[in-house]
């Protein structure tokens, strides 16, 4: 009883730390309005916030076909939309591995890749049988500077990209050129971020979208602002008021001066390849999760408070302990917690464990969980603000298997906005699922863009 006494102590501390209370995230949200501003007045700011050049909102009777190509993930993804008008569409998708060579290569090889499957795309398709040149949207999901609809120089490779040749460039004309060399008839005529794919594949049915957030292997958002309000636009006049802006809020205080940092997270960061970097995103998104929750679960092990203090050679290694696992132990609700259970013993390999062990490990899942809810909440309610839209409807297109598996998320978030607007204003925001959104929304732009040429 001195043993559990003792661990039950040591959890609610740990517990503690990963507590964010309302005043905190009143704080963030506050240093979030003033990064975000920061960033529409001026480039190179943490908060980048780059206008994508989106202006205008789908009225959902759009129709045509676009092709859209998906590239920032394992695989590369070609689609082609048929968009059929009152926010319906069909698709025809095809994805291709992209190899590690590839991804670290020179770029003018992975261009002349993404131009065969192209290639190959259409072909099998017979989407080159239409008469005119096919349009096509590229989401490209790494930071990138826009210059214009289809411009934009790559910033910096991420998510283990790192190819030669390409940073500094204009990653529309990289392409475009391989298109050339290979005599694929495809127009580029719109380069996307996820989000701002994400929040616009929303817009085509449901006009009242306002932002788009992804919460997945990494966490970003985009969302309508007012052209006015971005006073670094250089981009001349355009026919709308708003346009939508990439916030790249993953970089949201680098600087540390606000964020709930424990010594998981500061571990967790030291420890990366991009470290002082990307810090709010390393405390939501799933690329992160896991190896917070390890750290968290090591140190009770450390002091002989968890598994006797015994751990195995699988969780002891870094990235090892995965964010799926912790969104099976957070819904883990039978008597025995035997899904915990399977993936400590049989998974990690812990030679044994308690109930009690497994219970403290399921709340540590629950509490990294929970609080990555109410920072991306922070996020979003920042973003409200800036719109100065609280207390009406306000609707918030999310991608992402954070998102969409982690148990209580969204109910975490919600109750996230309550803390910060109170319970009337907080359950005005409403949350949809968009997912794979960003290739319809590339399609979709790709399709104004094209229409306003
Ligand atoms: P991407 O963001 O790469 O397009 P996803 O939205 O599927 O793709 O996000 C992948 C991330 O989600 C990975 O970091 C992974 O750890 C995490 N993930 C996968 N399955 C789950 C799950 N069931 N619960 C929570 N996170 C998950």
């Amino acid at each position: 009883p001195n043993d559990l006494k003792a661990q039950q102590k040591a959890l609610d501390l740990v517990l503690q730390d990963f507590d964010v209370s309302a005043e905190r995230m009143g704080a963030i949200v506050d240093q979030f309005n003033s990064e975000m501003r920061k960033g529409l007045a001026a480039p190179k700011a943490t908060v980048a916030m780059i206008p994508s050049f989106v202006t205008g909102k789908p009225t959902g009777e759009e129709t045509g076909r676009y092709l859209a190509l998906d590239l920032g993930g394992t695989n590369l993804r070609v689609c082609e939309f048929s968009l059929l008008g009152q926010g319906e569409y069909k698709v025809h998708q095809q994805k291709y591995v992209i190899s590690d060579e590839l991804k670290t290569g020179d770029m003018r090889n992975l261009c002349d890749f993404i131009a065969d499957c192209v290639d190959n795309f259409v072909t099998e398709n017979g989407s080159d049988s239409l008469e005119s040149n096919l349009q096509l949207g590229f989401t490209f999901s790494f930071p990138v500077l826009q210059t214009e609809i289809n411009r934009g120089t790559l910033i910096q490779w991420t998510k283990g990209f790192n190819c030669t040749n390409a940073v500094g460039k204009d990653v529309v004309v990289l392409l475009q050129d391989a298109f050339l060399r290979k005599n694929v008839n495809v127009h580029i005529a719109a380069l996307v971020n996820d989000t701002v794919g994400t929040l616009m594949a929303h817009a085509y049915k449901y006009p009242e979208t306002s932002m788009g957030v992804i919460l997945g292997t990494g966490t970003n958002a985009a969302y309508y602002e007012k052209l006015n309000s971005i006073k670094k636009w250089e981009g001349g006049a355009v026919a709308f008021d708003d346009m939508v802006v990439n916030m790249e809020w993953g970089a949201f205080d680098n600087e540390r001066r606000v964020l709930p940092l424990t010594i998981y997270d500061n571990k967790l960061d030291r420890e990366s390849i991009n470290p002082r970097q990307q810090i709010f995103e390393k405390m939501i998104s799933g690329m992160y999760l896991g190896e917070i929750a390890r750290n968290a679960l090591l140190q009770l092990v450390d002091r002989l408070l968890l598994f006797k203090g015994v751990s195995s050679p699988e969780l002891n290694k870094q990235w090892c302990f995965e964010t799926a696992y912790m969104s099976a132990i957070s819904s883990d609700t039978s008597e025995d917690l035997e899904e915990t259970q399977h993936i400590l013993e049989a998974v990690m390999q812990i030679p044994s464990t308690s109930l009690m062990d497994r219970e403290m490990v399921k709340q540590v899942c629950i509490a990294v969980g929970r609080r990555a809810a109410r920072l991306s909440a922070c996020g979003i309610a920042a973003v409200i603000s800036q719109q100065g839209s609280i207390g009406q409807d306000t609707l918030v297109a999310i991608d992402g298997s954070v998102y969409e598996f982690y148990p209580n998320f969204e109910n975490d978030m919600t109750q996230g906005l309550t803390d910060l607007f109170g319970e009337k204003d907080g359950s005005c925001v409403r949350f949809a699922l968009a997912r794979d959104g960003s290739g319809l929304g590339a399609a979709i732009i790709a399709m104004m863009s094209h229409k306003a040429a």
